[in-house]
């Protein structure tokens, strides 16, 4: 009879102890070596958040996640990129790597032959600085493969675009037609279009090009979304966010289907405005909307990025601002009035100057504001940033993609002002990093070798391009984690493995070590969690 009442107390306690560990959510991640915490081998989860990271022998009795002997890192955050053109990306021609304008030809051909005439043939990510000859294409080049088919194929970069004639005549762009403001029709001697079309002159074509069904975008959000939690990516800062997409996060949300963190930078679009701006920032767990993105200038591999001096290779060009200072400075004000950061993208050294002029004129320190990509930054600049409260929102990989080339475009004497993380760190910003994807590969591994080294994934150049602005692995490591979160002002919530943060956590393989970068490009994502809850698993 006692021994029976043992076992009911006994059995009862188990009881207990499991609806208690059922209705409070606890999760303990065991077996692991923890970023940040060298003595403990155990986080405690609870409600998605971090409760207490310690020994796994003072964790019994929850459900338990054995992270294989893995490494713990706060999850990864990429503060740059555009989520629905990644996950259509995958959905168009991927244009990237192709070496040859006769690759890219026989690609649109052999679409021609699953598509009937009429259709819209999309394709992203060519860069004429990968071949041989490194001229832009012409609209006859695409003709001659697709005279039937209206094609439209975006620059690596998204500030460009080569087109055929199809395309051009059902957008009426003619040998008449005037370059848009802040764009340019490139054209032939005869003044006919030439087929490339640079930043605002984009919009022509790419307002007529059918648009996607919103049950495509949702499928294309959540292919990018699967994909990026395979990179140990646990939140995005997304560029230029739609209305439309807004909604379908939303409702992804409802469902409890968005296994990533979403801090939103809505696109600078009435309609987006309209609707979004009234309720002022919505902070949510999965989805924060406090965010407005800006376009500066152009982009420096279609020479549309603004720079002071002319580029070393056009000497007559000093790149394009696509809005007026003034504008600009109207939007900063009563954006940041109505509680919305300002995040400005602006990659030439005359956008970034000029950007700051505006934040420091008429920007609220408060909200602080951000210039995205801040890629060529006069040196007399980059204290500005610290002193203003401005943010950089930086890409490693875009310095190491553009160094083959960029020389041509600057010249020698302004390379120091290219990618300057380090000196921007130096002078006391904090610098999130991202990818851009889909113009870059959103893997925050390659990202965090990229700012580590300045070399590519071969080890190219020996010593680092530029290599003082290399910077110490924890530095990129906080441009991923904390520096992520805190260009969204989530630093109290995410980005660091401390009681009361999100339970997100990137796990990979091995600890990332400081004297050997391979380190880091070879160390495999094993987990990717989220909330607490495990989202990926190798
Ligand atoms: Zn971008």
């Amino acid at each position: 009879m006692k021994i029976q009442w043992k076992y009911s107390i006994i059995l009862m306690g188990l009881l207990i102890n499991q609806i208690l560990s059922e209705s409070s959510n606890m999760t303990v991640f065991t077996h692991a070596t923890i970023y940040g915490h060298p003595t403990a081998d155990a986080i405690l989860c609870e409600d998605g958040k971090i409760k207490e990271i310690g020994q796994a022998a003072d964790y019994t009795g929850y459900p338990t996640v054995d992270l294989r002997g893995g490494t713990v890192y706060p999850g990864f955050i990429d503060a740059h990129m555009h989520l629905l053109g990644l996950g259509g990306s995958k959905e168009i021609l991927d244009l990237v790597g192709t070496k040859s304008v006769e690759t890219i030809m026989k690609m649109v051909e052999s679409t021609t032959k699953t598509l009937p005439p009429g259709t819209w043939i999309q394709g992203r990510g060519w860069d004429q600085n990968d071949w041989e000859v490194q001229e832009y294409p012409t609209k006859e080049m695409l003709d001659k493969v697709a005279p039937n088919h209206p094609v439209f194929l975006r620059r690596i970069d998204g500030h460009a675009a080569w087109t055929n004639s199809t395309a051009l005549e059902l957008a009426s762009i003619t040998k008449h037609s005037n370059n848009p403001e802040g764009g340019m029709i490139l054209r032939h001697t005869d003044g006919s279009p030439s087929g490339i079309l640079i930043d605002n002159a984009l919009d022509i074509v790419g307002e007529i090009v059918p648009k996607d069904s919103k049950e495509t975008k949702t499928r294309q959000i959540l292919r990018a979304v699967k994909y990026l939690n395979t990179l140990g990516i646990t939140a995005i800062h997304d560029a230029g966010t739609e209305f439309e997409t807004i909604q379908i996060l939303k409702e992804l949300i409802q469902k409890e289907s968005l296994p990533i963190r979403v801090y939103s930078m809505l696109e600078d679009k009435e309609k987006t405005l309209f609707v979004l701006l009234k309720d002022g920032p919505t902070k949510g767990d999965f989805l924060n909307i406090s965010a407005i993105k800006l376009y500066f200038d152009g982009a420096m591999g279609s020479r549309g990025a603004a720079l002071l001096e002319p580029y070393s290779d056009d000497k007559e060009n000093t790149g394009l601002l696509m809005e007026e200072s003034d504008e600009i400075a109207a939007k900063v004000k009563s954006y940041n009035a109505a509680g919305f950061q300002v995040c400005i993208h602006a990659i030439g050294d005359r956008a970034n100057r000029l950007a700051l002029d505006i934040f420091e004129k008429v920007g609220n320190p408060r909200m602080r504001n951000r210039i995205e990509h801040a890629q060529n930054i006069h040196p007399d600049d980059v204290p500005r940033f610290s002193e203003l409260g401005v943010i950089p929102a930086m890409q490693p990989t875009h310095c190491t993609s553009d160094m083959y080339w960029i020389t041509e475009r600057i010249g020698e004497d302004r390379l120091n002002e290219a990618y300057p993380w380090k000196s921007l760190i130096n002078a006391g910003s904090p610098v999130p990093g991202g990818s851009d994807a889909p113009i870059e590969i959103p893997n925050p591994l390659h990202g965090i070798y990229a700012a580590v080294t300045r070399q590519d994934t071969t080890g190219w150049p020996e010593d680092g391009w530029q290599s003082q602005e290399c910077v110490s692995l924890d530095e990129a490591i906080n441009m991923y984690t904390e520096w992520a979160a805190f260009g969204a002002g989530q630093e109290e919530l995410q980005g660091r493995i401390e009681p009361g943060y999100y339970a997100d956590f990137t796990v990979v393989s091995h600890p990332f070590e400081e004297a050997n970068p391979k380190s880091i490009l070879d160390a495999e994502v094993l987990f990717t969690i989220i909330n607490g809850k495990v989202v990926f698993k190798k």
